[in-house]
Parts: C-alpha cells; sequence; structure tokens
C-alpha cells in the first residue's frame, strides 16, 4: 500500500537571510558558504507553489526582512487559494502593520524563541544590550499576538544557556506564564551541533538533556492547556500510531525531505535545511528513497545503526540533519536521549497498564512490512503495517487498546507535515 502524502510548502524568499545571528544556527554553514540568496521572484515562487499544491509558509532566514507590500502580496494570494498562511519567524520585527497582515490574512505565527531574558542571550545581535533589546522584542510580540487572540506557537532549543539545572526552573516559569498568554504549543529541539566550537559552548550532555525532558514531563502535569507536542508524538508513536507524527520520526529522506518542500526565491525547489552540513542548498532529488533506514535496521548499533533496537519503529535513527559525524547515513547523535526517553515513556504505559509497541509480539512483524515497502521505495506508515498484518490474519496488533480503549487524543498537536493540515505554518525543527 503507498499512502497518499500531503506535504507543507516551505516559501523562503530570502534564503538563509536573517536579522540576527543565533551562535548555533544550523543554517551557518550555508552562510559561511556564501551561499545566500539576495533576490526573490514572487512569481517564480508562486509558480512552483502551484505546481506542488497545497498552502504554504514563509520561512528564512527571518522572513519578515520581506518589505510589506511584498508579504501582503504572497499572503493575499495564499489566503484566496488556500484561506489560511503561515509564517516562522523570530519574532523581533514583528509589527503594527505585520499583526494587521495577520489578521487579514489568517496567518499563523510560529515564535523561535529559547526563553526571557538570558535564556535567549544565543540569538545574538552583535552585542549584550542589543541582544536583550531584541529579546524583550519578541516577548511583546508574543503577549501581543496572545492579546489580540492570534496566540503563535512557539519552538524553543535547549542549550546550556536555557536549558542546565540552574536554568530549568526559569524555563518552567516561563512556560507557565506563555500558557497563562494563551500559548497552547510549545516544542522543543535538542540542539543541533554545527561545529565543535558550538558544541563545546552551548550543547548539553546526555544526562542534562534528558533531565531538561524528564522535568517538562513533570511540568505537564500541572499545565492545563500548553502542549509539548513531542511528548505526544512519541507517546502516539509507541501506541503504533504514527499518521501525525512529525518528520524527525518518519524515516525523513535527506535528498527529497518530505516533510519539507521548499521553494527558494528563484522559484527552485529544494530540501530541508537541516540536511546542508556542507553549506550546500542542493536541489532536490526526483525521488524519495530509503537507504538509510534500511541500512540503520540492519547496521550494529557500535556501527552508529540501530539493529535490535525496540524502539526503531518509532524513531527510525531520527533526523538525518542530526546525523553521528554530520554523514546521514548514521543514526542520531541524540539516541541515547531519545532511547532514554522512549524507555521511560513505555515504562509510563506499563504501568497504565498498556503494551506498547516495542514490547509488543508483533513488533517484528511490523517492522519487516515497513522494511518490505522501503525495498521497493516507499512509504508504508506503521499504523498501515499493523492494519496489513491484522487483515492478514497473523496475530492481531494493537498495542494501544489494551486495557484504555480511546488514545486518539492527537487532533491538535503540531506539524502534521506528512498526512494532515495541521501546522502548515511551522516546520518543527526550523529555528527562525
Ligand atoms: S527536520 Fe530532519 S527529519 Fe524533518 S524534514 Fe528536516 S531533515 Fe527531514
Ligand atoms: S533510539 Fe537510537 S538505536 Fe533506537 S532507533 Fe532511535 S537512534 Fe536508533
Amino acid at each position: 500500500m503507498v499512502e497518499d502524502i500531503v506535504v507543507t510548502l516551505e516559501l523562503r524568499p530570502l534564503g538563509v537571510k536573517c536579522n540576527i545571528q543565533c551562535q548555533y544556527c544550523y543554517q551557518n554553514p550555508q552562510r559561511d558558504a556564501g551561499n545566500v540568496l539576495h533576490l526573490y521572484d514572487l512569481e517564480k515562487m508562486k509558480a512552483t507553489a502551484l505546481e506542488l499544491g497545497g498552502s504554504f509558509t514563509l520561512f528564512g532566514g527571518e522572513p519578515l526582512l520581506l518589505p510589506e507590500k511584498d508579504l501582503e502580496d504572497i499572503w493575499a494570494w495564499g489566503y484566496a487559494r488556500n484561506g489560511r498562511n503561515g509564517i516562522q519567524t523570530n519574532g523581533v520585527l514583528i509589527n503594527d502593520a505585520h499583526v494587521q497582515l495577520f489578521h487579514r490574512y489568517k496567518v499563523h505565527v510560529g515564535i523561535s524563541v529559547d526563553g526571557p531574558g538570558e535564556l535567549n542571550d544565543a540569538r545574538w545581535v552583535g552585542t549584550l544590550a542589543g541582544t536583550r533589546a531584541a529579546t524583550a522584542k519578541t516577548h511583546a510580540a508574543i503577549e501581543r499576538l496572545c492579546r489580540e487572540g492570534i496566540p503563535p506557537s512557539l519552538i524553543v532549543t535547549l542549550h546550556r544557556g536555557n536549558a542546565t539545572a540552574d536554568k530549568l526552573p526559569a524555563l518552567h516559569d516561563w512556560f507557565r506564564y506563555v500558557e497563562g498568554l494563551g500559548v497552547s504549543s510549545v516544542r522543543i529541539h535538542i540542539l543541533e551541533v554545527e561545529n565543535p566550537f558550538i558544541r563545546q559552548k552551548y550543547a548539553l550532555t546526555t544526562a542534562e538533556n534528558v533531565a531538561a525532558f524528564k522535568s517538562f514531563l513533570a511540568l505537564e502535569q500541572e499545565l492545563t492547556r500548553l502542549d509539548f507536542d513531542l511528548f505526544t508524538d512519541m507517546r502516539q508513536l509507541l501506541r503504533g500510531d504514527d499518521h501525525a507524527a512529525t518528520c524527525v520520526w518518519n524515516a525523513c529522506d535527506p535528498y527529497t525531505t518530505r516533510a519539507v518542500q521548499g521553494i527558494e526565491g528563484n522559484g527552485q525547489r529544494t530540501n530541508c535545511g537541516r540536511t546542508n552540513k556542507d553549506g550546500i542548498d542542493f536541489v532536490k532529488a526526483d525521488e524519495e528513497s530509503f537507504e538509510r533506514y534500511l541500512a540503520l535496521y540492519h547496521t550494529p548499533q557500535v556501527y552508529n545503526g540501530c539493529q535490535g533496537c525496540r524502539f526503531f519503529l518509532m524513531c527510525k535513527g531520527q533526523c538525518p540533519g542530526t546525523a553521528v559525524a554530520h554523514d546521514w547515513r548514521n543514526r542520531t547523535e541524540h539516541c541515547d536521549v531519545w532511547m532514554a526517553l522512549y524507555a521511560h515513556l513505555e515504562a509510563e504505559m506499563v504501568a497504565a497498564g498498556e503494551t506498547p509497541l516495542s514490547l509488543h509480539p508483533s513488533r517484528v512483524a511490523v517492522e519487516q512490512a515497513v522494511l518490505a515497502a522501503w525495498t521497493q521505495n516507499q512509504y508504508l506508515s506503521v499504523a498501515a503495517a499493523m492494519e496489513q498484518i491484522t487483515r492478514g490474519g497473523e496475530t492481531a496488533v494493537s498495542p494501544t487498546t489494551t486495557t484504555h480503549g480511546d488514545h486518539t487524543d492527537h487532533g491538535d498537536s503540531y506539524h502534521r507535515d506528512v498526512h494532515g493540515d495541521h501546522l502548515d505554518h511551522a516546520h518543527p525543527y526550523r529555528t527562525a
């Protein structure tokens, strides 16, 4: 069975051009290589968007560097066709005119920010005073959008500046605060490390990352409206429900990046920038393939594969942009973090009387069905594989329903990039 794939278009009129200089930005290799496009042609971009179909979101770099007349042009066009729009921004430049455009053209705003005050210092603007002033503007924009009834979703990257043990209490307080404002969706990223300097200065250790995530799991119990969609994803994946999972869990081919259909300023189609390790924005390959995932399944973990991992159906080696040694053939360098978190959530489910797919007797049969599809260059979701096996008369696979009948609480988590209509405005691994 080949499944229909609904994609999200990312329009990047200014490429990676940005108004600030986040020190850890995964797009820096492209800037360092001088691959920054300065010209754009909205008509060419629209033509490519029409060809691909579907709604789009504006990305950068920083897309609010676009003149307001061009923002209005592209959003009016998008609204007329799709009834909605999106943007992912660092929020620093948001002004009155932008807010009017957000209202008028139904623009959902995703803001990339790492917390208040000093917690956001890695999003550097040249001087400490300038950085703090820019952070204050971002926070004022979040407050304003919430006041105006269009709360943004947030993307927060964890690093030594905001998620070490001494910083976590302030980050928690801020999550409580933004929930009070009306923010309901926060996506948390582990820092994607591009060079040894960034690793030394900003990267958390595995233990620190795990401790931070576990602290957010505890905080989640207290929050009533704010959703850390990462945990929603991971729980659903353990239940074998991947229909709404974000791209990082879905066997992303680095040469086609199914979840990200980029359109550059000259109308050219490109991939997710997370895989541009050499600073080159390669054009998109014609056909998706799954070599990385077939290789990871069969490669021993000692050689940076995933062989024998009971969480493979959930994790699949994770995002190729985070692969060990910047080589997409390897599994993610954050394997230890994800394994610890999956084990933690798995134990919670077992304690609640559920049998996660990771412990289900049919797990290997489901793996084989998914692998068989990959060898044909076809994407088969885990949910569809489970259905196939059940229909085929093999062991019934129902890891979600051992005692709890209905766990389909996935309706409102974000970036339904592969199969849904949600968060066409915010690529989950984008840091604007
Ligand atoms: S963030 Fe990673 S998994 Fe998602 S589209 Fe980009 S490269 Fe693929
Ligand atoms: S947890 Fe590690 S070994 Fe398991 S699938 Fe993910 S990256 Fe591979």
